[in-house]
């Protein structure tokens, strides 16, 4: 099978693209390179003769039809977006023109190329989106989202997300396309750009700054490792039925201060801090975020039942495994601290100067 992946560069692409080429599928990495994208998360893969790399924005309709013709994809995983929750508090325009413009873009350079090949029942187009779609769960733990969830989008970044998963099912009924739909959990691990919260905390505490929590750290998540991520994306779209969505979580609710703590007691037994003390001491209060999602919660049974996966780690160890790699990789990650954004307060609703 040959993929392309968009948003290949980033966090999770890079995953899902290391992953299909270890699997021995062809991938064609088509990214835009934002201040968010890291083309050293495929160092490992970047020689390989199964890997290759188009520099296109997916707001680039005619670049986009021109890489389905010259590559001929048997799928499309689209995983490009604009992906900060903040930023788009402060920004919401390249929101909606990456995620709503753009998702129409390559929808509209997929369904071309898919017709003037005589529409075959094989291809996929698969779209990566968010729990976040949902909206706000409440504190009772029967309470989580499932595929049939009405979406709720209560952010500029979820909304626009929300938009996407709209066009993409429209896009199979109207259409016929063969689509399959993703909703997943907050991811981490390894590589992610150092303005989400696991990275913060762990480079904040390492670097003796503040460690902030948003309000008060009440607010719950579910912490899904990012290679569990990738595994249930290749099995979705080698395996998903058309014109179905699949939630993917990490079943690890966690609340924002329960993980904050959790990384600073990992950080005590395997980089005691010199002045003795607990890195917990470093953790400030500040304003919370607006219209914060109180709770998300993922019943994943579906993508359980039908295609046998669940996450392989718990929370610890996963959290584990991603401050071994924070601490052993810090030319990877000091280079990003100079990029745009980084270490501001952003998503106050007030537009960064
Ligand atoms: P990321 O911000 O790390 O990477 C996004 C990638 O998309 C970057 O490489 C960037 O250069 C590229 N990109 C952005 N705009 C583009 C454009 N106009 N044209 C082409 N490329 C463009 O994001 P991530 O955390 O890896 O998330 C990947 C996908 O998964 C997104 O669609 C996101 O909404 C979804 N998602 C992420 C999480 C999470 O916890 N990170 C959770 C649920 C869903």
């Amino acid at each position: 099978m040959k993929i392309l992946v968009t948003g290949g560069a980033g966090f999770i692409g890079s995953a899902v693209v290391r992953l299909a080429i270890s699997r021995g599928y062809e991938v064609v990495n088509l990214d835009a390179l934002t201040y968010a994208a890291c083309l050293e998360n495929l160092a490992t893969v970047a020689d390989s003769p199964l890997y290759s790399f188009e520099h296109a924005d997916i707001r680039d309709r005619e670049a986009l039809t021109e890489i389905f013709t010259r590559h001929r994809p048997d799928a499309v995983m689209h995983l490009a977006a604009e992906s900060h929750v903040d930023r788009s508090i402060d920004g919401p325009d390249d929101f909606i023109q990456t995620n709503i413009v753009g998702t129409f873009n390559i929808l509209e350079a997929a369904r071309k190329y898919w017709s003037d090949a005589g529409k075959p029942d094989k291809f996929r187009f698969h779209h990566i989106s968010t729990d976040e779609v949902f909206g706000s769960l409440s504190a009772d733990p029967a309470d989580r989202f499932h595929e049939e969830t009405p979406y709720s989008p209560r952010s500029p970044y979820s909304a626009s997300k929300a938009s996407s998963d709209h066009l993409v099912r429209a896009w199979h009924e109207t259409y016929g396309l063969p689509v399959v739909l993703t909703n997943c959990s907050n991811n981490y691990g390894p590589n992610q750009f150092p303005e989400k919260l696991i990275p913060v905390v762990i480079l904040n505490a390492v670097s003796e700054c503040p460690i902030p929590i948003y309000g008060n750290g009440s607010n719950v998540r579910d912490w899904l490792f990012v290679l569990d991520h990738a595994e249930a994306l290749l099995r979705v779209v080698e395996a998903g039925r058309v014109g179905r969505s699949y939630n993917i979580g990490g079943d690890n609710e966690r609340s924002n201060l329960d993980i904050v703590q959790a990384i600073c007691a990992i950080l005590d037994d395997i980089r005691p801090r010199a002045n003795g003390k607990p890195y917990a001491d470093l953790i400030t209060y500040v304003a919370d975020r607006p219209g914060h999602d109180a709770r998300y919660a993922i019943d994943a049974s579906r993508a359980r039942d039908e295609l046998g996966w669940r996450p392989s780690v718990t929370v610890e160890e996963g959290l584990r495994t991603t401050i071994g790699w924070y601490l052993d990789n810090e030319s990877w990650w000091r280079p990003m601290l100079e990029r745009q954004g980084l270490g501001k307060r952003l998503g106050t609703g007030r537009r960064a100067a």
